[in-house]
């Protein structure tokens, strides 16, 4: 069957001094989320794209308006936490509680429950792969969370780079129904084999424009659709703060005011969509 190639992109919607490499780091921060956000909604309709936003339950409580925006624009909404704690900082109960919460604020934003879930951090690993099973017991249909390579901060070595069902081994595909009901969507890599990441975020501010988009190429060559994720700050030079240590200014602002044009290049050169439409093709 043939399929013309859609690819995902989403954004993680959390205050940019959130991040796990700031949130210990930075004080007196201006949340510039709106108008970061704004940036985004005008580049997705420039080029007439629909995209998911994965959520920080605690920001949809305080900006029920800014989400009933996202959602006017046809874009989807996905639960990023409550309080965007990594899942390695959480247990089994905890974790459950994060979910509810971000679902239940999510809700009476939107008045739709969210389908799917992206980990803060990218925490689901091999450590954390519980995770998937209460996930599943909450009803979510995907998750988004897993990168297939390691990296110092994250990542799971040899994990699928195609959207999968997981099976008992919550990091290789079933044939058939899988162990967790639910689709993971990993974040991209440049090639199968050479896993270099180019889903977004720091690596697409670093890597010249042109690597991504062979990246992208390459996988929807071989019928897999690239994920990519980015964060509304990262398109508003003004978050840009000097008060922290060169090597976090590096991973947090580097490329931020050539980042709407490398993505812009992307949207013009590839089809993308929201996680949800891709859903039906994998469960
Ligand atoms: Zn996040």
């Amino acid at each position: 069957m043939h399929r013309t190639q859609q690819n995902i992109i989403s954004f993680d919607l959390e205050h940019w001094y959130m991040a796990t490499l700031l949130r210990d780091e930075v004080t007196n921060p201006t949340a510039r989320l709106e108008e970061s956000v704004d940036i985004v909604l005008s580049l997705l309709s420039e080029y007439n794209t629909r995209a998911t936003f994965f959520v920080v339950g605690t920001i949809a409580e305080k900006y029920p308006n800014l989400m009933e925006r996202i959602v006017g624009d046809g874009h989807e909404i996905g639960s990023h936490g409550h309080t965007h704690t990594p899942i390695f900082e959480l247990n089994k109960a905890e974790f459950a509680e994060e979910l509810t919460r971000s679902s239940d604020a999510i809700t009476s934003a939107v008045g739709q429950r969210p389908l799917g879930f992206r980990a803060p951090n990218f925490s689901i690993t091999r450590k954390t792969s519980w995770a998937l099973n209460v996930l599943t017991s909450q009803g979510f249909r995907y998750d988004s969370s897993v990168f297939p390579v390691r990296t110092p901060m994250y990542g799971v070595t040899n994990a699928p780079v195609e959207p999968y069902v997981p099976g008992e081994d919550s990091f290789s595909k079933t044939a058939g129904r899988g162990a967790h009901e639910l689709v993971e969507f990993p974040l991209a890599v440049f090639h199968p084999t050479f896993r270099v990441p180019i889903a977004g975020g720091f690596y697409a501010r670093l890597l010249p424009s042109k690597l991504l988009r062979k990246g992208i190429k390459t996988l929807n060559r071989r019928g897999i659709p690239a994920t990519l994720y980015f964060h509304p700050w990262e398109f508003n030079p003004r978050v840009v703060r000097t008060d922290i240590s060169l090597h976090k200014q590096f991973v947090s602002f580097h490329g931020v005011s050539s980042l709407r044009d490398t993505v812009a290049r992307i949207l013009e050169s590839f089809e993308f969509g929201p996680l949800r439409e891709l859903l039906p093709a994998y469960a």
